[in-house]
């Protein structure tokens, strides 16, 4: 199955839900992740395209800083729905917890989670809250309530095979709109109280839209809005990897012309850009230029 995003309305509630399988996979075989931080990673990737999701919206980022041995864990996701990933330390094994699942909670630890929304008017804007379990999905509903005071469900879920490769990853976002009425809460709380965990309903080949129908079992209407392709994309290039060199010190961007040769690797996708003598020459003359430029003004 694609990895996809359907979007759906229905009386008093919004819902979006996801299929990630396909960009999970790749991102956590690119970070070489081992399961716990897999799903950390795949869960934080599948909350961001669910967020950004939103029509008010442009590109959206969430960033986890814990203190739990997986360290930071970020993705930047946009409406097109091209998402991409970062974990600060893939290679961490756990004990599984209490109820005998990865223990994402334990790997994020305690700490700040922030949501940074880029509109394309303004300045980002930026809201963060503590984390409360690190378990992710409870997190970003916990934000969503309490910095953005939008009251909503988020379920998220990744299945990690022995072999490291994911199985099956997905998501839904559920929002109450402005016009929800009790009876809707209470159908809502019996749906979210019966429901299969997200990643066993993706792995028994549900898509987007058929988790969206669990959710919204008993609704008399459910419109069904977009679908929206979802892929592991990221924003890197050679160009934008040399805007980071030209803004190194002179003293570091010195020696890398010494050394004739510089290997420089995207933390988001490992891409490595390889960059020879010449190029880096003429990166150091730039940047002499730039600062020239500037004390001259
Ligand atoms: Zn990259």
């Amino acid at each position: 199955m694609k990895d996809h995003l359907v979007k759906a309305v229905a009386d008093g509630v919004r819902v979006h839900a996801a299929i990630t399988t396909n960009l999970v996979n790749e991102a956590v075989s690119r970070h070489e992740c081992y399961p716990v931080a897999a799903a950390a990673l795949g869960r934080t990737m599948t909350g961001a395209l669910l967020m950004a999701a939103n029509l008010k919206n442009k590109e959206c980022t969430i960033k986890f800083n814990g203190n739990g041995p997986l360290g930071s864990v970020v993705a930047d996701a946009n409406p097109e729905g091209f998402v991409r990933g970062y974990i600060a330390n893939p290679h961490v094994n756990l004990p599984l917890n209490e109820k005998g699942k990865l223990d994402v909670g334990g790997g994020v630890g305690q700490g700040i989670l922030s949501v940074t929304r880029f509109t394309g008017l303004k300045d980002p804007i930026t809201g963060s809250c503590e984390i409360v379990s690190g378990e992710i999905a409870e997190d970003l509903t916990n934000y969503l309530y309490t910095s953005e005071q939008t009251p909503s469900s988020v379920g998220l879920g990744v299945l990690v095979n022995p072999d490291l490769k994911v199985a099956a990853a997905g998501g839904f976002i559920l929002q109450l709109l402005p016009d929800t009425t009790e009876e809707t809460l209470t159908k809502l709380e019996n749906n979210l109280a019966k429901i299969r965990p997200v990643s066993t309903m993706v792995k028994d080949g549900l898509d987007a839209r058929g988790i969206i129908a669990k959710l919204l079992q008993g609704f008399d209407k459910v419109d069904y809005l977009t679908t929206t392709d979802l892929a592991f994309k990221c924003q890197c290039s050679k160009e934008r990897i040399e805007d980071v060199l030209i803004s190194l010190n002179e003293h570091d961007l010195k020696s890398l012309v010494d050394d004739g040769h510089a290997e420089v690797c995207c933390h988001f996708c490992g891409e490595k850009y390889q960059f020879n003598k010449d190029e880096l020459t003429a990166i150091y003359n730039v940047s002499q230029k730039f600062k020239d430029n500037k004390a001259n003004n």
